[in-house]
This record gives structure tokens, sequence and C-alpha cells, in this order.
């Protein structure tokens, strides 16, 4: 499936980066069908992207019709099925390697068979999730970066067994939604998650160990090496769930220098997951 065939999206799973990816691939004039599994989480993608759109409009970064033909590009859905005439599909769901290899052999039994399958995994690898398939050749990983209608850079990683031409329309495809790519080798972490986990881990323990308060922890990072956020901020915006998903993954591939943090451990199991729950590090109205 080259670019030009590309005009039907189905993105699986409405959360942070589903419905950021949905937004972007709709403003860009692509039809998009986005999956979640109960009708709550569908509307509250839905919702938060007309919120994002509209902070867009308020800003005169959007017109108020660009904002809503973007609205009117989007259908939310529970039923896998409506994704069966997508051109391509872009995997969001949770950072579990069965929950994603279930879904993936779902899609390949109901979309046609050049029909390219993306998985925006943080960690987990292109080719397991593939062999979960008969069309390894057609899927790879295409790493949005959170807020998605924000941050430009997109990680296109490739399996053991992903194809040329699979390679060549995710990087299209990026490029067509705005963003610039880089690519990385289906290497536990790729480029991104392999370096930013440990440096995420290491804030959080600097701050149990008593080493600075959190403030002090993200404003010397800040401060000190010029991030936009610090390690505690950027862990509450990512999700914690999702960092010690990640977490654990490159610990279990990659040693000891991975273990998760035990304070971010006792933050996921007490429910306080960042920015999405209202509680993390910090506190959010
Ligand atoms: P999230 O928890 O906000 O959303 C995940 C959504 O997937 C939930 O709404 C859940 O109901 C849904 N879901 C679960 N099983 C499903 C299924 N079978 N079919 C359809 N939907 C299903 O998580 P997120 O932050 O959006 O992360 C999604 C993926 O993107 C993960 O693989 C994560 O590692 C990756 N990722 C996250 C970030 C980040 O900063 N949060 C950045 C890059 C990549």
């Amino acid at each position: 499936m080259t670019i030009e065939s590309v005009e039907r999206i189905g993105v699986v799973g409405a959360g942070t980066m589903g419905n950021g990816i949905a937004q972007v691939c709709a403003l860009n004039g692509y039809e998009v069908v986005m999956r979640d599994i109960e009708t709550e989480f569908v509307e509250n993608g839905l919702e938060a992207i007309d919120d994002s759109l509209e902070r867009f409009v308020s800003k005169n970064r959007l017109s108020e019709e660009e904002a809503e033909s973007a609205k009117e590009r989007i259908t939310g859905t529970t039923d896998l099925d409506d994704l069966d005439d997508c051109d391509l599909v872009i995997e969001a769901a949770v950072e579990k390697m069965d929950i994603k290899q279930e879904i993936f052999a779902d899609l390949e039994a109901i979309t046609d068979e050049d029909v390219i399958l993306a998985t925006n995994t943080s960690t987990l690898s292109i080719t397991t999730i593939a062999s979960a398939t008969d069309r390894e050749d057609r899927v790879i990983g295409l790493h949005f970066m959170n807020p998605v209608p924000i941050m430009e850079g997109v990680e296109v990683v490739v399996g053991e067994k992903t194809g040329e031409e699979t390679v060549e329309t995710a990087h299209a495809l990026a490029e067509d939604l705005g963003k610039t790519t880089w690519e990385s080798d289906d290497k536990p972490g790729f480029v991104t998650n392999r370096i930013l986990m440990p440096w995420i881990n290491e804030g959080i323990r600097a701050y149990d160990e008593g080493v600075a308060s959190k403030e002090d922890v993200d404003r010397g990072m800040e401060l000190g090496t010029n991030v936009p956020m610090g390690p505690l901020t950027l862990a509450d915006h990512i999700g914690l769930d999702i960092c010690l998903d990640a977490s654990e993954t490159l610990y279990e591939e990659l040693g000891d220098r991975y273990k998760p943090a035990y304070l971010l451990k006792r933050k996921v199991d007490a429910g306080d997951l960042g920015k999405k729950t209202g509680r993390g590090f910090y506190e959010y109205e």
C-alpha cells in the first residue's frame, strides 16, 4: 500500500495517543474511524478532540471551518469491524503484548491483505506483535509523541520482517501529517524510550530518596539541562501506568539498569496515574 492509496485510516484506542492521532489524521484530510472498547471511552476521546481543536481555534492556529471539517471526518465506534474498509490502521491501545497481538490478529482478519497495520507501542517488539499475523511485511511501528497535535517527531520502528514499501509509506504518512521522522531498529524502547525511561525513573528515585523536592528535581533538570519538562512532570503527562509498563518491558529485556522505581509502582497501585486521573506526582484540575 503506497501513501497515494491511503484515504481512510483506522485508529485503535481513543485514549491520550489514539485521540491525538485521530485528530492529526483528520486535520490533514484523512477519513478516520476511531475504535475503543467502551462507548464511554470513545466519547471521552471525541470530547478530547473537540477540546483540543477549540484550543487551536482560540489561538488562531486553525479556522472554525478547518476544525469543523476535521471533526466531521472522524467517526467513533466500539465495533472493530467498522475498520474493515480502512487503508491503513494505527493501533494505540494499552501497552500489553497479549492485547496488541489479539488486536493485530483481529485486524488482519477484517482488513484487505495489503493494508498496513501500524502500532504506536512505546517499547514492545514490532516483530513480536507482527508474529500474531501472516502479514509481517506490512506491520510497522509508528511511534507518535505526546501530545500528538503539538509534537513534531514520529519514530518509525522497523521490525525484522517489515517490508521496504511499508517503511516508505510510514515515513510518507507521518510527513503528510506535518511530522518529521527518524528510524529505529526494533530493539527494546527504540531510540526514545530506551533513553527516556531510565531518566524518568532516576528522577523519581531522586525525589523518593530525598535528593530534592519534586519541584526541585524538575527545576534542576529543566534549568540545568534545558529540557522543557522535568522527569516528574513529564511522567505525569505520559501517564504513570504507561511509564511503568514501558519500564517493566525494558527491565525484562535489558536487565537491572531498567528496574522501575519503587515509588512509580506504588503510585500506579494507588491509581494515581498523573494528569489523566487528576493526581500523579502533582495535582491537576
Ligand atoms: P491510554 O490509557 O490513554 O489509552 C489506551 C486506550 O486503549 C484506552 O482508552 C483503552 O480503553 C483502549 N483499549 C484497550 N484495549 C483496547 C482494544 N482491544 N481495542 C481498542 N481500544 C482498547 O494510553 P495511551 O497513553 O493513549 O497509550 C496508547 C499506546 O501508545 C500505548 O501502547 C503506549 O505505550 C503508546 N504511547 C504512549 C505515549 C504517552 O505519552 N502516553 C507516547 C507514545 C506512545
